[in-house]
């Protein structure tokens, strides 16, 4: 079997999107994480492991709102959130609100290892992480100077809101001050597939607020069926099971993954969701929507690497069935 992989790098507004300068070193990120992926899956590696290094990789950089560079909280400090799924075993670990962890998918990952617990949460999830022998840092480790512009320019034109890192316009020259919440999903070779998604949340957010990335169901999830990771308002993927739901589809109505994932991502019928989905199946097709334009980027085994930014397009379900590669 051939392996696949998708990431994104969250969803909103971004601004100079059409300004390739300005957009060239996400791309580069993404492509680069890509490949820490793949490194893992073209040597035979399981998903699992593929996920935690693409998603480990956004973490560290920081033009993402996960790890280094993630957003503030109201109180000016960062709360990180974290899931993993093992779609083979139904597995997963998951981490809120933690302060000190450097990698919070690593801590997700080693939560899900231990197996005693889904997730943890505020200082038992930084105890745990410490106990296992991960990386700790200072607080400020997460801080980024555009960060700090983002809060304040959110406290000043909208106090008591939360936004998305995109929808955040910082300064005129710059795209919305960085982009989004990271997630990554795959099918390794052997056909297994993994979710991990990892976030700072919203600017501004109230100190303790949960979003829909460490909610298993919500967004990440992962099955035999698909694999799913979201970006976008936490709060509505969460109030709509969005990540378990395209499961849900495919397992009780045969939809394809294509197809429950539109579904999903564009039904307006209830509680329209604003961001994307990124997912994969257990043929390795690959869907990303979005109402909110995503960062995203995928590859197939054996096929160049795509990365895009903006609205949904044909390339966007990526049809990678076995005899069937094709760059849709
Ligand atoms: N979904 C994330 C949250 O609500 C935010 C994002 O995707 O940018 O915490």
């Amino acid at each position: 079997m051939k392996y696949s992989l998708a990431l994104h790098g969250g969803a909103g507004t971004i601004l100079n999107a059409e300004d390739p300068a300005a957009i060239k070193p996400y791309q580069d990120a993404m492509l680069t994480a890509l490949a820490a992926g793949e490194a893992v899956l073209s040597q035979g590696g399981c998903a699992v492991d593929a996920v935690v290094e693409v998603v480990k990789s956004l973490e560290d950089c920081p033009l993402f709102n996960a790890g280094h560079g993630a957003v503030f909280t109201e109180d000016g400090v960062h709360e990180l959130d974290a899931a993993i799924m093992d779609g083979q075993t139904l597995n997963a670990g998951a981490i809120a609100g933690a302060r000190r962890i450097r990698n919070p998918i690593v801590a997700a990952r080693e939560l899900m290892r231990v197996g005693k617990t889904v997730f943890l949460a505020g200082e038992g999830a930084d105890r745990f992480a410490l106990q296992q022998g991960l990386p700790a840092v200072s607080l400020d480790y997460f801080s980024t100077e555009r960060r700090r512009d983002q809060l304040r320019e959110v406290r000043l034109r909208q106090p008591g809101s939360q936004q998305l890192d995109h929808d955040v316009f910082v300064r005129p020259d710059r795209s919305g001050g960085g982009l989004g919440t990271v997630g990554a999903v795959a099918r390794d070779r052997l056909g297994r597939l993994a979710a991990a998604t990892s976030t700072g949340g919203m600017t501004n957010k109230p100190s303790g607020r949960i979003g829909d990335s460490p909610v298993i169901g919500a967004g990440t999830y992962a099955s035999r069926l698909c694999a799913v990771s979201a970006t976008g308002v936490g709060e509505l993927f969460i109030r709509r099971c969005a990540a378990h739901d395209v499961d849900s589809r495919m397992r009780y109505l045969n939809e394809s993954l294509a197809d429950a994932v539109k579904f999903v991502i564009h039904d307006e019928s209830r509680l329209p969701l604003d961001g994307g989905l990124i997912a994969i199946d257990s043929l390795g097709n690959i869907c990303l929507q979005q109402t909110e334009r995503m960062y995203r980027a995928w590859l197939v085994e054996g096929l160049t690497p795509i990365v895009a930014v903006g609205e949904n397009s044909r390339a966007d379900e990526f049809w990678s069935g076995e005899d069937k590669a094709s760059s849709g």
